[in-house]
């Protein structure tokens, strides 16, 4: 059985500015219909990857193929891509619909086809109503859609976001993240989305590549990245962690962590002996007071600092192994972590093994 055809293929993918190299030897599969995110920090080179792709700039070396062809050779307007750009780039002297319209009218499609589509694919951004208005009379989100419905009109195979995002504020962005999520699945089009917030990439991606220093770190989806991450760096990037320095040693039928200062927790599964660093997620960290007797061995501690936030408080724990953060969720029936915590109360904090992961560096 054959497997099916990416729609972008980059193969040992290499950008070099002078003497910066912007990209190293980068490796990437985009399957048909994904919604895939380039997340990392600013400079990691994220828009050099999307630019590549969309012809804008040259590869160094390496390979590039849209939909199975190599298309070094060809201009942005032949590689069935197309881009939305944040600063949005709409013509301010045409209405939406000509706007809309515009590519459509360039490709020489029928009059009939381009106002059908036109309607469509402003329907499709929830801006019916606004077809003939002029951009300046619209909300940066209202542009963004027409921005949007402008670059999915010419039914491109893949559709290029760099940050499109960026420049609405909190509430708004949040809106527009369900709605591209929507608007993407009733497209079924390829979205390649850059992105350097962890949290819009998790909310929105069918798979998320983490990109640091011009190389791809992990690919996956975002529970696998999330979930299981390949390295400290992913772990910090993603979410919040608390790392746990330490050694790994024998104990009994398994392996054990001693951890700095010297308290001991089980592991899962099994380890070389050595040092290592043991990764948990706050929200897998569990409080309970020291007397309560319990099989699962804990961290003994004190609480140094109770953030209330709404749904959940974040307890800060000094133990010897140190500063460790628990998020507790308020609302839950969940014994094991009642809410009702004080400050400089001592607390004995513990997990399940199986939620935690070692990472040996
Ligand atoms: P990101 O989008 O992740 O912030 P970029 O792809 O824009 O990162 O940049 C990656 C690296 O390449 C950075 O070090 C940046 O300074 C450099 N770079 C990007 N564009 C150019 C350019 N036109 N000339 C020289 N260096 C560039
Ligand atoms: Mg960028």
């Amino acid at each position: 059985m054959s497997e099916s055809q990416p729609a972008i293929e980059l193969i040992g993918a290499t950008k070099r500015y002078g003497e910066t190299v912007a990209l190293e030897s980068l490796d990437l599969r985009i399957m048909p219909g994904e919604f895939f995110c380039l997340l990392g920090p600013s400079g990691c080179g994220k828009t050099t990857t999307l630019n590549l792709i969309g012809g804008f700039i040259p590869l160094t070396s390496g390979q590039l193929l849209i939909e199975g062809r190599t298309v070094h050779d060809l201009p942005p307007h032949k590689r069935n891509v197309n881009t939305v750009f944040q600063n949005y780039a709409l013509f301010p002297h045409m209405t939406v619909a000509q706007n809309v319209a515009f590519g459509l009218r360039m490709e020489k499609l029928p009059t009939a086809e381009v106002a059908g589509r036109t309607k469509e694919y402003l329907e499709l951004v929830g801006l019916g109503k606004y077809a003939e208005r002029l951009p300046q009379a619209l909300s940066g989100g209202q542009q963004q859609r027409v921005a949007l419905a402008r670059a999915l009109a010419k039914r491109p195979a893949v559709l290029l976001l760099d940050e499109p995002l960026g420049a609405l504020d909190l509430k708004l962005r949040k809106q527009m993240q369900t709605e591209l999520a929507r608007i993407h699945r009733q497209v079924g089009t390829t979205f390649v989305f850059v992105t350097h917030d962890q949290e819009e990439a998790l909310s929105m991606a069918t798979t998320i590549a983490i990109m640091s220093g011009g190389r791809v770190l992990q690919q996956g989806s975002p529970r696998e990245v999330y979930g299981h991450p390949a390295n400290r760096f992913v772990a910090n990037f993603v979410g919040d962690t608390n790392f746990l320095a330490g050694t790994v040693r024998r104990d009994g039928a398994g392996a054990a962590f001693e951890l700095a200062g010297g308290n001991t927790v089980a592991l899962k599964g099994t380890a070389p002996d050595g040092s290592a660093t043991l990764m948990v997620r706050p929200e897998y960290l569990k409080l309970r007071a020291p007397s309560d007797p319990s099989p699962i061995r804990g961290l003994p501690g004190r609480i140094v600092n109770i953030a209330f936030l709404g749904n959940h408080s974040r307890v800060t724990v000094a133990t010897s192994a140190g500063d460790v953060v628990a998020v507790v969720p308020h609302g839950t029936e969940d014994p094991t972590n009642e809410t009702q915590r004080e400050l400089g109360e001592e607390v004995c904090v513990w997990w399940h093994a199986e939620n935690a992961a070692l990472i040996q560096d």
